[in-house]
């Protein structure tokens, strides 16, 4: 008879945050850290394989962790596909395809790059422009891209802002041309994209299930081994850099739950601190009251753009946008005065010892 193998492993992946310089850069990551609970018990008479890989890339510790017989495999090929998209990517790597872009203002974009662009464009204008990839030079003037962080001059910050705007991107037949002074910048929406297709490698490989976490960015293969579902933490905003207070945790599948916060990357100047999520409308970094946005959805390409733009679009708008659409993806938001906002369809399955709104 074969032996009942129970597998207990209680993994508490720490994932620390992007520390959004200005994309996804090769650089040591900031210390803060997000949590996310992932107890697996795999019951069952079978003992199911499992691998797990940590990996430091696109500015962000992350893991990657696999069930099923070709476990092994899959997180090798995981790796390499993150290294890949880091590569091609980074607008900290000066040969890039994206700083190439950069600097020469135009290009072919790969088919990685022209499906972000695509989605890129597409998220811009269904939220008004709050998620816009041609924050890149606002990125630079506030330092983010070199940590050499400063408050820009009015007239300094006046003058790149007329450089913002994806209305002034031509994108054809593959070949993206940017406006005068424009640069683009991935990293609101490249994590989501990545952990896309480490769910497709999952599926080549044939997993029973499997996890990642890229970040603040965690998707889901399947359920846990044993069918049950995963814990997902989401970080609390307030919580400081050495602890792992949990804003609350959801119970979910075989979806994408990322966030974003300003506590993935910020400096401070007077008493003041500036984060690096911007406000394509005022180049300044968002301060529309939300301080988290957790967006859960299928895709991870779409709730990456999503939880940058929300986070941008502030409450109302973002409950707006979430009624227009809400087949789509969920949401979970913090406010600044410590209110939790969370939409009907997760109110069972989101726990967290904040009140919570529930948006119907
Ligand atoms: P996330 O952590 O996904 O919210 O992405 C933040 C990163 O996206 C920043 O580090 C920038 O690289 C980029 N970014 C900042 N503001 C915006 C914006 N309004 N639209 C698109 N990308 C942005
Ligand atoms: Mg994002």
């Amino acid at each position: 008879m074969k032996k009942t193998v129970l597998i207990l492993l209680a993994a508490l992946l720490l994932t620390a945050c992007s520390n959004g310089n200005g994309g996804i850069q090769s650089v040591p990551a900031d210390s803060q850290q997000n949590t996310d609970v992932v107890q697996t018990a795999a019951a069952g008479p079978q003992e199911v394989k499992s691998a797990k890989k940590d990996i430091f890339a696109m500015d962000t510790y992350m893991t990657v962790t696999c069930y099923g017989d070709r476990a092994q495999e899959a997180v090798d090929a995981a790796e390499k596909e993150i290294l890949r998209l880091d590569e091609l990517l980074s607008v900290g790597n000066p040969d890039s395809e994206i700083s190439k872009l950069n600097e020469a203002g135009e290009g072919e974009l790969s088919n990685d790059s022209k499906i972000m662009v695509e989605e890129a464009l597409a998220v811009n204008e269904r939220t008004g422009g709050a998620f816009d990839i041609t924050v890149y030079p606002l990125m630079q003037l506030w330092g983010f891209t070199t940590q050499d962080y400063k408050v820009p001059k009015q007239e300094e910050l006046k003058k790149v802002l007329e450089t913002v705007g994806s209305g002034q991107l031509a994108l054809k037949d593959g070949r993206l041309a940017l406006g005068k002074g424009q640069g683009i910048d991935l990293g609101g929406i490249a994590k989501g994209y990545t952990s896309d297709r480490l769910m497709e490698i999952f599926e080549e490989y044939g997993l029973v299930s499997g996890i990642i976490s890229l970040g603040g960015n965690v998707q889901l293969y399947g359920t846990k081994p044993d069918g049950s579902l995963w814990k997902c933490g989401i970080r609390d905003p307030h919580a400081s850099d050495s602890d792992s207070s949990l804003l609350g945790v959801l119970q979910t599948a075989d979806c994408a739950v990322i966030t974003s916060g300003a506590y993935e990357r910020y400096f401070e100047e007077d008493g003041k601190t500036y984060h690096h999520i911007i406000d394509p409308a005022t180049g300044y970094p968002a301060d529309n009251g939300l301080i988290s946005v957790t967006i859960v959805s299928r895709q991870g390409i779409l709730a990456d753009a999503l939880s940058t733009a929300c986070y941008v679009m502030g409450l109302e708008k973002t409950i707006d946008f979430w009624k227009s659409s809400p087949e789509e993806f969920d949401l979970i938001l913090m406010t600044a005065d410590d209110e939790v906002y969370v939409t009907a369809p997760l109110k069972d399955a989101f726990s967290t010892d904040y009140p919570v709104h529930v948006i119907e």
